[in-house]
């Protein structure tokens, strides 16, 4: 049969995958098993399935694949950090990067391809949005991520990718229900197990879906703030008309789990003469009063034609210096893979379908 016709694996719920099985006249049971091959041991070959009886492995060889995007690109940062291009099946194509620290790393996942929020400083945002990405080209970002990095059978202890950022290309509360479905597959214990601690989803700001990620899945929440003010915020972020800074801080202060032990995370990008002043600093402080929180600092990433430019570091240290003065954790972020541009905010997909938004910066 073909690939077309064949049933991709990767992606389905448990309760779809049960489906799939009893289709075929197979017991629900044998879910667990799949679940085990496909998600902890990263088998892609149903032959290579040895606790299933052979006649049942051909007969699912016949109608179902385990998927992987395709790699069209890997590359190498001096610093380790890791960028591949995907393409999945339709053409379309996406970045994922995984940055590898000492003991642990992160792999930073795309949600759509393009993206239609437009931050003026974002190279995504330069892009229209083409589609969002479905669960299975979700979960087969970390999946291929482990390909490429040998961590199959996934570890118990120590992991090369331990944690799970959602930061790469799209915003992910615009297609909440793919991601939130590829997050429930990511943290299954059974399976990959990554657990809700080492995932990290930054939104810039959709208000109406942050109580409901934080009930539904429990993972971190990260806002890119980058702004203390409206009249700001508006210029560098056309979402804030939609939803402005008072409804966004109420949906932090309100985000469920939010303590001082998980505290929300706000991405601040320093962006030379637009947002770094003390005074800037200062209004911060006062924006995210009661909010347990902690900030991160962003050198804005350069990429070609960006209309802004990096703060010089002492700008960046003052900045810092005044949040942390007023209690909050407030480290500059050294930049990983800008030599491959594979920072934040640098990724882009140029896929046959994908238009330049016109007008954009
Ligand atoms: N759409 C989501 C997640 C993806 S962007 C969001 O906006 O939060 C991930 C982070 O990179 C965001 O904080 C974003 O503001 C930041 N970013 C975008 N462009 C950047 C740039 N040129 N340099 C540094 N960070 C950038
Ligand atoms: Fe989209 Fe995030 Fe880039 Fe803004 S920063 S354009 S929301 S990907």
């Amino acid at each position: 049969m073909t690939t077309a016709k064949r049933r991709n694996l990767v992606g389905l719920s448990r309760n779809e995958l049960a489906a799939e099985m009893e289709a075929i006249g197979e017991k629900p049971f044998r879910v667990k098993q799949f679940w085990h091959w496909i998600y902890h041991q990263g088998e892609t070959d149903f032959a290579n399935m040895t606790t299933l009886a052979k006649p049942l492995r051909e007969r699912l060889a016949d109608d179902f694949r385990v998927w992987r995007p395709e790699v069209v690109r890997e590359q190498v940062s001096k610093d380790r950090t890791r960028k591949w291009l995907f393409r999945f099946e339709d053409g379309n194509e996406a970045e994922t990067v995984f940055i590898p620290e000492d003991d642990r790393g992160a792999v930073c996942l795309s949600t759509q391809i393009g993206c239609t929020l437009g931050c003026r400083f974002c190279h995504t945002g330069t892009q229209a949005l083409v589609r969002d990405l479905g669960t299975a080209e979700i979960v087969g970002q970390v999946m291929a991520a482990r390909d490429s990095c040998g961590e199959w059978p996934s570890p118990q202890d120590e992991r090369l990718l331990s944690n799970v950022v959602v930061m790469g290309m799209g915003e992910p509360l615009y297609n909440y229900d793919a991601v939130a479905k590829a997050l429930r597959i990511l943290m299954d214990p059974e399976g990959i197990a990554i657990s809700k601690r080492r995932i990290t989803l930054s939104t810039a700001g959709v208000v109406p879906m942050m109580d409901r990620l934080g009930r539904e899945t429990g993972v971190k929440l990260a806002v890119s703030l980058h702004a203390a003010t409206d009249e700001v915020r508006n210029r560098i972020m056309p979402i804030n008309k939609k939803y402005p800074l008072a409804q966004l801080m109420k949906a932090c202060r309100e985000y469920p789990g939010a303590s001082n032990a998980k505290r929300i995370t706000f991405e601040y990008l320093l962006l030379k003469d637009i947002n770094d002043s003390p005074e800037d600093a200062r209004k911060l402080v006062k924006l995210v009063k009661e909010i347990p929180c902690k900030f991160n600092l962003i050198p804005f990433n350069a990429w070609p034609g960006a209309p802004y430019k990096t703060p010089p570091v002492a700008r960046a240290q003052e900045f810092s210096r005044i949040l942390n003065d007023a209690g909050y954790s407030a480290p500059i972020r050294v930049p990983r893979g800008r030599d491959i541009l594979a920072a934040c905010g640098q990724l882009r997909s140029d896929s046959a379908r994908v238009q330049r938004k016109t007008g954009a910066v």
